[in-house]
């Protein structure tokens, strides 16, 4: 078993009028055999929450429950935990076998027989097994990272705590790796908590996950459910890749008014947001954006300023009135720069926003 709930969890650095704020009371209840990905900026207390778990920071107020214990203020050797940080930490002096079987010579009374043969076996696992009698200093950075899993595997904890493991990796690798840590955590359905700031690695490595900014929990769902459904304008331009688009728009009596167009909504959205006069922000996300004829309905007059070919895809930089839109369309778009074009923002694709609060209005 392996449930982990934080209850309240806040965290605040400092003191007096300097406090920082880095969690601020935070609600999650991450499953038993989990990955839940705890995403957001720079800064955001991603690394901190992860501490906190971990029993590295002590924490200002609040719970961290495993299956139910309390394990708040509970010693980090104590916890059943274990943590694979961003530089690996391994020991430089130990070779891999070393590195492996030090955590559990120091914490278990296993015999030594015991832990070369759980080393062994973890080496197979990780396919390192001819790396066994090197140095850390001797491997790649993906082997390095191999080892530091490794470490963290062979103890069997009830949780995993992985503080963006993959960062000081080529970008071919952390895709690889990506995929690797995935398997591995669903073949041994550990608890795991992922810390990134890369929202596609939270997007496709998250059974859930968890948007923060600014210390607060935006949003935790799916990755899909965040996607699809963001509870706020920051989620929304957070998650997603290029980032939605946005733009400020004047909502009065079924029409959303702009210097530069007027959109007109259904009456079925008219009435889910009201008649009244509203400050709006418009989202669109850049594949749902569609190049369309003159005549279209809700058709916006545009020029191409850049087309930026991707294989696939081509990323359209578009100008509307002097603000800059991507669109992402065919690989094989005839679209050049200096294009002048009507685009089409579906109405079932836009979001709107509350101006004044960010919240998703639909
Ligand atoms: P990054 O992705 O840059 O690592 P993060 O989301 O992990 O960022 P944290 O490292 O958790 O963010 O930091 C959250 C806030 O707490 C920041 O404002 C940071 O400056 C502050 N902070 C973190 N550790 C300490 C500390 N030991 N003392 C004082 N402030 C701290």
């Amino acid at each position: 078993m392996g449930e982990l709930e934080l209850d309240t969890l806040r965290k605040v650095f400092g003191e007096g009028s300097k406090d920082i704020v880095a969690v601020d009371d935070l609600d999650i209840t991450i499953e038993d055999g989990e990955f839940l990905v705890l995403v957001g900026p720079s800064g955001c207390g991603k690394s901190t929450t992860l501490r906190c778990i971990a029993g590295l920071e002590q924490v200002t107020s609040g719970e961290i429950l495993l299956d139910g214990r309390d394990v708040t203020h509970a010693k980090p050797k104590e916890r059943d935990m274990a943590m694979v940080f961003q530089n690996y930490a391994l020991y430089p002096h130990m070779t891999v076998r070393q590195n492996l079987g030090y955590g559990l010579k120091i914490t278990t009374d296993l015999s030594k027989a015991e832990i070369n043969e759980r080393v062994e076996r973890i080496a197979t696992k990780l396919e390192i097994p001819d790396l066994l009698n090197k140095k850390p200093k001797e491997l790649s950075g993906g082997q390095q990272q191999r080892v530091a899993l490794g470490r963290a595997i062979i103890r069997e904890p009830e949780v995993f705590l992985m503080d963006e493991p993959l960062s000081n990796l080529d970008a071919k690798l952390r895709t690889t790796m990506r995929t690797e840590i995935q398997q591995l955590q669903q073949d041994l359905g550990v608890t795991t908590i992922y810390v990134t700031h890369d929202q596609t690695e939270a997007m496709t490595m998250g059974d859930r996950i968890a948007i923060l900014d600014g210390g607060e929990l935006q949003q935790i769902g799916t990755p899909l459910e965040c996607y699809h459904e963001p509870v706020n304008q920051f989620v929304a331009g957070f998650i997603g890749s290029p980032s939605m688009n946005f733009v400020k728009v004047d909502h009065d009596d079924g029409s959303l008014h702009h210097d530069d167009f007027v959109y007109t909504l259904s009456p079925e959205l008219t009435e889910t947001i009201g008649n009244e006069a509203k400050a709006l922000t418009m989202g669109i996300r850049p594949e749902h954006i569609e190049i369309a004829s003159a005549d279209a309905q809700n058709g916006i007059r545009a020029s191409v300023n850049v087309v930026e070919p991707m294989g696939e895809l081509s990323y359209v930089y578009l100008d509307i009135g002097g603000q800059t839109y991507t669109a992402s369309v065919d690989g094989d778009t005839h679209l050049t720069a200096g294009d002048e074009v009507t685009v089409v923002f579906p109405e079932e694709k836009v979001h709107l926003f509350d101006r004044k609060t960010g919240d998703t209005i639909m």
